[in-house]
Formats: structure tokens, C-alpha cells, sequence
């Protein structure tokens, strides 16, 4: 066709890179600006059980051979969409969704396993030896109600085994965990079962919703609405009524086809052999839809008897979700996440301590202009030695810089005042028995390596 056959429409196309130059008029608003509902700055004083569980969690993962990969916070709506389901609360009520100011739909992640479903596709991980196992951390977003322990931005710990079938590794994935929270110093148990297959499962929701449904006017407000949006969502109802009348409901277990039964079976019996201590729990089902076969959760020895406990692993396997978001061949695959949030409430409950900040081996004290300069340098060479070092450089009096010192419990500091820097010497205190000798600067690595016996 000629250009001139074919007039060309003048619809005038914004770009991505002007929308994004486009000024915003803004109001400003004077009120002093306060901490969003549902959110949590976690302070300084909070981080040695941040270090403790985040430190525990990347070793374990290192051992049990895991890859580290980050995916965005923000992905396209319809990753989450796709994956997680509609009818689920997670994409019906509590997605932090936005349009971007190009006009892409896009969604703050509420879980990790899409984002890195999505990568694993992407950057044709399928070609890699399998199975592929990675894991993350990072913060989460769901608008959720906040309570005690939960959080609209909350964070997890996430693994995931892409690329093989086999029950070994559902044992596998299962026996990090358990063996990560008790190496915390938690007293859990795993409550599992087996959702089967989407065939099984659509069986045995017809049957369910078959015997919840002459029931329905004693259901608690949330499980009637479930019955026809996400039947089996009601067997995690917290309400007592609903869960008397679950009591004499079908069980899942006995709708399972063979291969499903066998599957279950046999993670069952390596978690025997691992002497992983679980229970049998035919109402777990898990919120999200894609989980096939393997659910479970872990929960505190202590929170046993209580009807839907909190959860502080959960996990299960995905069979089809690969395929489903456009892997290019059918990609089983087994994951779980752990709630840093959860994990610390509970080690704060059972008194256990995080990680406190490496005491130091130096303080290095300063009088006087011309040796706080000198001390700025001798600070990062000391460092870069090797060693842990303090100081407080904003301070004169050595009385104060003395009690700074063994308030931070140092092993050692060092004095360098107008004297010292004439003589290019430095005074090195013995903070245990409080002796000190005057040492050339030129001695001092050495000298230190001897007293601290790196
Ligand atoms: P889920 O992704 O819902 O299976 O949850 C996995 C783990 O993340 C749970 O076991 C919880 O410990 C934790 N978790 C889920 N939602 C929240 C939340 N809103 N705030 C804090 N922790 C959460």
C-alpha cells in the first residue's frame, strides 16, 4: 500500500519517558507526616533478632544448597491475578494495586512465588540442571486488617524448588525448616496434608459444598459467602460454630487418586526416616490457589489445641503454576515462606535472644585537634586490619571516651593525644586490668594482633 492510500491517523502518542517528566501539581499538606497503619519501622534496638533470623536463615539455605535471587517489589497485576486466583483474599481484598502513570496495571508483590516463578521462565532457568532451588527475602505488601503480629508490610523468607516431581524433595524442603526453627531455638510442630491433584480437589469441593450446604444458615458471615466463591477456604474458618459443623464434613485425604495417595505417602514416610515429627491435618488447605498435592505448615509446640493457629511456615507444592504463567513444559514444583514477624514475636515469647552486635575489639580515643585527624585515618586502617573498632569522635574528654569505652565493653584502647603525635607514639590500654604502655604507632598492628590473638 502507498503512504498515500492510506492517510495516517495524527493520534499523538505520550511517551513512556515524558509521562514520567510530567510535573504532578501538589498540594502540600501541613500535618506532621506519622507512620501508615500496618506498618512498622523496626528500630535499632530490634535488629539483633533481625540479624539472628535473617543470618540463621541465609546459612541454612547456603547448606541445603539454595541460590539467592531478588525479584522487584512492583510486578504487573496480572502476574498475581493469574497465579494466586481470584476468590482468593489475597487478590480480592488485599492487594496494594495501582496504575503506573504510563497506564500499566501493576501491584506491590504480596507473596514471592510468582515474581520468581516469573524470573525462573523469563531467564530460561528451565535449561539449568534440576531442580532449581532459590531462595529469598525482602518485604511483602498485603492490605490486610492489622492485628497483633500482622502487618500490611510484613516480610518473608522464601524458598523454592523448581523442576522436579519428586517427594524426596518435599521431605527435603520440610526438614530445612524444621531444622532452621529449632536451630532458632523454637519448639514447633509441621502440620501437613495432601490437596492432591485439580481433579481430586474439584471432586472433593463438590462434595463439600454438598454437605455444607443444608448448613448454610449456621455458617459464621464470611464461610457463607465462601461457599459458592471458595468452598474450602472454609475449613480454615476460626469461628466455633462453623467448625462443629465441620466436624463430620468429607476429609480430603479420602478423595485422593492413587498417584496423589502415594505421593503423600512418601513424603510421609522420609519425613519418618528424617525423624521430622508431623501431624496429619486433613483441614489445611492454604489460602492461595495454586497449591497441588503437599500443604503444610508449621506451628509452635504451644499453640497445639488452638483452632487455627498462626502459622510461621507455610508451604506447598505447585505443580501447574509454571505451565500456567508460560513455561514452556509441564514444571513441578515445591516452595515455602517464613514470617520474619512471626519468627520474632515468637523467640521474644520464649525468652531466646537475637544476635548482639560484636563487642569491640578497639576503641580509639582522641585529645586534641591534630590527633582527632590522625585518628579518622587510623580508624579505617585499623579496620581494614581486621579489626572491630569504636570511637567517638564528636567527643574531647578522655574520661568521657574512657567510660564510652568499657560501657561498649572494648578490649583494648587506644589514646592518642598532643604528646603521642609528637613522638609518633600511641598509649594502648588493657581495659581488663586497666594496664597501658606507650608503643611507637609503627608497633601497633602488631602489637595489637598479640593482645587480641586474631
Ligand atoms: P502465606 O504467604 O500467607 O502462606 O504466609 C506465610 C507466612 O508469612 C505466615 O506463616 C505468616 O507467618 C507470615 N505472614 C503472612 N501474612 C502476614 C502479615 N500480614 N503480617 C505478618 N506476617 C504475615
Amino acid at each position: 500500500m502507498s503512504a498515500k492510500s492510506t492517510p495516517k491517523k495524527t493520534v499523538k502518542k505520550t511517551s513512556d519517558d515524558e509521562v514520567v517528566k510530567k510535573p504532578v501539581v501538589r498540594k502540600v499538606n501541613k500535618k506532621r507526616p506519622q507512620l501508615l497503619r500496618g506498618m512498622k519501622d523496626i528500630l535499632p534496638q530490634e535488629q539483633p533478632y533481625w540479624e539472628f533470623v535473617l543470618e540463621s536463615a541465609a546459612q541454612t539455605s547456603r547448606a541445603y544448597g539454595y541460590d539467592r535471587i531478588d525479584v522487584p517489589v512492583v510486578e504487573e497485576l496480572n502476574l498475581f491475578v493469574r497465579s494466586i486466583g481470584t476468590g482468593t483474599d489475597v487478590v480480592d481484598k488485599e492487594m496494594y494495586e495501582f496504575e503506573t502513570k504510563g497506564g500499566d496495571e501493576v501491584a506491590l508483590r504480596p507473596e514471592f512465588t510468582a515474581g520468581i516463578c516469573r524470573s525462573y521462565i523469563e531467564h530460561g532457568m528451565m535449561n539449568l540442571p534440576k531442580p532449581v532451588k532459590l531462595w529469598t527475602n525482602g518485604p511483602l505488601f498485603r492490605y490486610d486488617r492489622p492485628q497483633a503480629g500482622r502487618y500490611r508490610q510484613f516480610h518473608q523468607v522464601d524458598w523454592e524448588i523448581i523442576g522436579s516431581p519428586q517427594s524426596a524433595l518435599d521431605a527435603e524442603l520440610i526438614s530445612l525448616a524444621y531444622h532452621l526453627l529449632t536451630g532458632l531455638g523454637l519448639e514447633v510442630t509441621c502440620q501437613i496434608n495432601s490437596l492432591g491433584t485439580p481433579e481430586t480437589r474439584k471432586a472433593y469441593i463438590t462434595a463439600l459444598k454438598d454437605y455444607l450446604k443444608p448448613h448454610k444458615k449456621n455458617l459464621d458471615e464470611d464461610s457463607q459467602e465462601r461457599l459458592t466463591k471458595n468452598p474450602l477456604r472454609i475449613l480454615d474458618s476460626k469461628d466455633p460454630g462453623t467448625q462443629a459443623i465441620l466436624e463430620d464434613a468429607p476429609q480430603m485425604i479420602d478423595f485422593l487418586d492413587d498417584e496423589s495417595r502415594e505421593h503423600f505417602m512418601s513424603v510421609l514416610e522420609y519425613l519418618d526416616e528424617g525423624d521430622i515429627p508431623y501431624r496429619l491435618s486433613s483441614r489445611l488447605v492454604r489460602g492461595l490457589d495454586y497449591y497441588t498435592h503437599t500443604a503444610f505448615e508449621f506451628i509452635l509446640k504451644a499453640d497445639e489445641a488452638e483452632l487455627s493457629p498462626p502459622a510461621l511456615i507455610g508451604g506447598g507444592r505447585y505443580n501447574y503454576l509454571l505451565q500456567e504463567l508460560g513455561a514452556p513444559e509441564e514444571t513441578p514444583a515445591i516452595g515455602m515462606a517464613m514470617g520474619v514477624e512471626r519468627i520474632i514475636l515468637a523467640l521474644k515469647q520464649a525468652g531466646i535472644e537475637g544476635s548482639p552486635a560484636p563487642k569491640p575489639d578497639v576503641f580509639l580515643a582522641q585529645i586534641g585537634e591534630t590527633a582527632r585527624k590522625r585518628a579518622l585515618r587510623l580508624f579505617e586502617e585499623l579496620r581494614q586490619e581486621g579489626f572491630v573498632v569504636t570511637s567517638n569522635i564528636s567527643k574531647n574528654k578522655l574520661s568521657d571516651q574512657l567510660s564510652l569505652a568499657s560501657k561498649a565493653e572494648a578490649r583494648v584502647t587506644l589514646i592518642l593525644g598532643q604528646k603521642e603525635m609528637i613522638d609518633n607514639t600511641i598509649i594502648v590500654r588493657d581495659m581488663e586490668n586497666g594496664s597501658q604502655e606507650t608503643i611507637p604507632q609503627d608497633d601497633l598492628i602488631r602489637s595489637l594482633r598479640k593482645q587480641i590473638k586474631q
